[in-house]
């Protein structure tokens, strides 16, 4: 084990109060450290975003929002809101941010809450299509307090536009449903979102435009995916997948009116006090993803994502959709290997040290435990500095893993090569565990 001394000096504090947690923290930073991480939904802070996160905001009560607050004492808690907020701002180009949500599940309630009435109807993609479980399963607050329709992919394998959203499927569904909110932005979706169609499609039906671009944050800020705004009324996003930040939500508009309602809806709607020591970490990422660095890496994740689709497609693995414009992709196993489930590729996968998720593809015959494909994401993989080469080993280790059928030596063949890349490449310029 061995961390950044700033880590270790912490470690060591933790450790003298709770051994045990001390040691699963080290743990984790070992298994992160020596393994390639392409779940698409996760990343690897800075340093700098980690330790902010660690410190005395924790301690603080700041109900309300910056100037008018239920607690004393917030000088500078104030200070620290109001710069998340004007930096989240500037990043997205739009007029008005909130950046309390402790999670994209609680940005997009809120959005909800500001812009719907109990009952109200809005459309959506289904989660088997890629959607989020917030965007109207039956088992989450979305699905039990409003009224989800979905609308479909186009689906016609050999059309150009196989896998992707029809958009004149997602009109003809406004036009049957009426519904008050119509929902654009995914979390299993490789292609580029055409905002400016969505907002047509809300205008002609009188529907409010919400985009939640949990997963693309950091490609819209950066201009690699084209941003939701002007198009979208609301914008919600999570901070931590590709936009690099601590794990939370923003909430975002360029309408005073609906930011009074936003606002109101996240505290006292929602949520109760903010986490100040995570909307410290989020100023500090928002900074970061301010500066050309961010951007370039942003461009990059979307290269090693076409690298590792391409090196796959080369190994007789159908991606979805033909490819990826994003950060992920979707891979349909059965075109490799009519039995392969992703539930199990998901499992030999780990114990080769890389690390995916099993993932529904479009018309997945299969149920939601087992799955026909894996989802991968390049945003961790990029953090660490990988490259096309690197992706492109990847591809050739995934596809002998799968081939092996989770068979022991070429498993542990492949762990130890992944370790001794990851050697190579430390995140952050750590050191791996020796
Ligand atoms: C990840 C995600 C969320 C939820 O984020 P949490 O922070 O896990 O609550 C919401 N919407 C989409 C599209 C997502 O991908």
């Amino acid at each position: 084990m061995s961390h950044d001394p700033v880590t270790n000096a912490m470690l060591d504090l933790v450790r003298s109060q709770d051994p045990d947690i001390a040691h699963l923290i080290a743990a984790e930073g070992d298994r992160q450290a020596s393994t390639i991480e392409l779940i698409a939904s996760e990343n690897h802070v800075s340093p700098a975003v980690q330790h902010a996160m660690g410190t005395c905001l924790t301690n603080k009560y700041a109900e309300g929002y910056p100037g008018a607050r239920y607690y004393g004492g917030c000088e500078f808690h104030d200070a620290i809101e109001t710069i998340a907020r004007e930096r989240a701002k500037e990043l997205f180009g739009c007029a008005f941010a909130n950046v309390q949500p402790h999670s994209g599940a609680q940005a997009n309630m809120a959005a909800f809450l500001a812009t719907m009435d109990p009952g109200d109807t809005f459309a959506s993609l289904v989660l088997k299509d890629g959607g989020h479980l917030s965007h109207g399963m039956k088992i989450n607050f979305s699905g039990k307090f409003y009224t989800p329709v979905h609308y479909p992919l186009h689906y016609d394998a050999g059309h150009p536009e196989h896998e992707r959203i029809d958009y004149d499927a997602v009109r003809t569904v406004c036009l049957e449903h009426k519904p008050c909110a119509l929902l654009c932005g995914y979390s299993a979706y490789p292609r580029v979102i055409n905002f400016a169609r969505f907002r047509e499609i809300a205008d002609e039906v009188g529907a409010i435009l919400i985009a939640d671009v949990a997963h693309i944050a950091g490609l819209c800020a950066t201009g690699v995916h084209p941003n939701p705004f002007p198009h979208a009324h609301v914008v919600t996003t999570t901070t931590h997948k590709t936009l690099r930040g601590p794990r939370g939500g923003l909430i975002m508009t360029n309408d005073e009116e609906l930011a009074k309602k936003i606002d109101r809806s996240l505290f006292p709607g929602v949520q109760g006090g903010p986490l100040m020591h995570m909307i410290g970490a989020k100023a500090v990422a928002f900074a970061e993803a301010l500066k050309p660095e961010f951007k370039a890496y942003c461009e990059r994740v979307v290269e090693n994502a076409q690298g590792l689709a391409k090196g796959l497609q080369a190994r007789g693995y159908r991606i979805t959709s033909g490819g990826t414009e994003n950060h992920l992709m979707l891979v349909d196993l059965r075109t490799r290997d009519e039995s392969l489930t992703g539930a199990d590729a998901e499992v030999w996968l780990e114990a080769a040290g890389i690390i995916t998720n099993k993932n529904g593809i479009p018309d997945d015959p299969r149920p939601p435990r087992v799955t026909s494909g894996l989802r991968l994401g390049s945003p961790a993989a990029t953090t660490r500095g990988f490259g096309a080469s690197e992706m492109d080993q990847i591809a050739g280790w995934i596809d002998r893993t799968l081939s092996a059928g989770g068979e022991a030596a070429t498993t542990q063949q492949v762990r130890e090569e992944v370790r001794e890349l990851c050697g190579r490449f430390p995140i952050w310029g750590e050191t791996v565990a020796g």
